[in-house]
């Protein structure tokens, strides 16, 4: 169907074509049987295209990834690249993609699925039912701060700086990005820092307040905490959380914490977002969490779950198709309900299946789901 809905796929290396095949096969479903169309383009990033082009991003890839709607990364990277001089190594065509996009909210959804709880180290009582979304400020913070780097003191020391910096506007365009989310889920934000000891978690949580009461958000509850209590209550008695807003570093941690509270890295999606243009239109990159995961590459062995989620995001976030990412989420926990699992997920009694099994199986469920 023609459309104006356009999407680029991005597969990347290792493990990367492999998930993103099963990506093809939904939109094709989605085609055939909800009548959504996108226009789909497809471009070279990471190691495929440092081998091609000798860069791992061609200008063409950026510009077709500013224009796009969304863009949907698989994962880039391998050993084979690891002697490649840092620029063009596999990992500076994602992070060129960040910085040109100007993705600064880092969305990363923390949930749980029944059929999979034995993979949590929680008990399943604290694990159940969890659906978290961490929103992580990316783009500014200590690990872009200046000045940074190594200096010589006049009597001879040695001392290395990084330096933690916020503006009032990227403190604000982040926090606004989880309240508005928070409207969609359960309406709650926790705001987080180290007020207690850091003058720019000061700063932030002035910030995040001041929005708040004057931005048009008072109908969302607002509670601020330090990140080291949050990394305590997250492993205490997550469900207490519905969205965090966080910096950068405190994201980063933040975020791989309650990753694992859902135990299985094959599961795990993420957005990035940028500002929202004149159009209304945000730039958003959408990408499963783990890496090219060159052990497994090839066999297609691969779990396309945390692609798959990916992808959903992507049509709850760039395209207003929010019912449609609720199918495909409750598509793949039926799945995983019948015992149907790839090997990273396999316990005893379940059935292991290959990665387009395991997208043979979601179609088959969302068939069933669409009916
Ligand atoms: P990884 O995430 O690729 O793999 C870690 C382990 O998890 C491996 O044992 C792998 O087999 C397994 N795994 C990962 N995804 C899986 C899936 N979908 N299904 C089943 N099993 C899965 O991390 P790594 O091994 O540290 O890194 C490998 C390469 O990926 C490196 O070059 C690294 O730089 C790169 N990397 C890229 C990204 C990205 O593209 N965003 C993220 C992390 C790592």
């Amino acid at each position: 169907m023609p459309s104006n809905k356009t999407l680029l796929m991005l597969p990347g290396d290792g493990i990367g074509p492999e998930v993103m095949g099963e990506i093809r096969r939904l939109v094709d479903w989605m085609d055939r049987r909800r009548a959504v169309g996108f226009d789909v383009k497809e471009d070279l990033v990471g190691g495929v295209s440092y081998d091609k082009h000798g860069t791992p991003l061609t200008d063409a890839a950026l510009d077709a990834a500013m224009t796009a709607d969304a863009v949907l990364l698989g994962a880039v990277g391998g050993p084979q690249y690891d002697d490649v001089a840092r620029q063009h190594r596999p990992e500076a065509g994602l992070l060129t993609l960040r910085k040109e996009m100007d993705l600064f909210a880092n969305l990363r959804p923390a949930i749980t699925f029944d059929a999979l709880l034995d993979a949590s180290t929680l008990k399943p009582e604290v694990a159940q039912g969890l659906d978290i979304l961490i929103v992580r400020e990316l783009t500014a913070g200590v690990y872009f701060g200046e000045p940074r780097g190594m200096q010589t003191l006049e009597d001879g020391t040695e001392r290395c700086i990084d330096t933690q910096s916020y503006t009032r506007d990227e403190v604000e365009r982040v926090a606004a990005v989880a309240f508005d989310l928070a409207r969609e889920r359960n309406n709650k934000v926790h705001s987080i820092e180290k007020a207690n000891v850091m003058e720019t978690g000061v700063f932030w949580r002035k910030t995040v307040t001041d929005l708040h009461a004057r931005g048009g958000y008072q109908d969302v509850a607002l509670e601020h905490m330090y990140a080291d209590n949050c990394a305590m209550q997250l492993v205490r008695w997550p469900k207490q959380f519905d969205v965090i807003v966080t910096d950068n570093l405190f994201g980063d941690m933040l975020s791989d914490c309650a990753a694992m509270l859902t135990g299985s890295l094959g599961m795990l999606p993420s957005a990035s977002l940028g500002a929202v243009d004149e159009t209304g239109r945000r730039k958003a990159l959408y990408e499963p969490v783990h890496g090219s995961a060159p052990d497994i590459a090839g066999r297609n062995a691969a779990n396309p779950l945390a692609m798959v989620l990916s992808f959903a995001m992507a049509l709850r976030y760039s395209f207003g198709l929010g019912d449609d990412a609720d199918l495909i989420k409750q598509a793949a926990q039926n799945v995983l309900n019948r015992g149907v699992r790839t090997a990273d997920l396999m316990s005893e009694g379940a059935t292991q299946v290959s990665t387009t099994e395991m997208g043979a199986a979601l179609l088959q469920e969302l068939d069933a789901l669409a009916a």
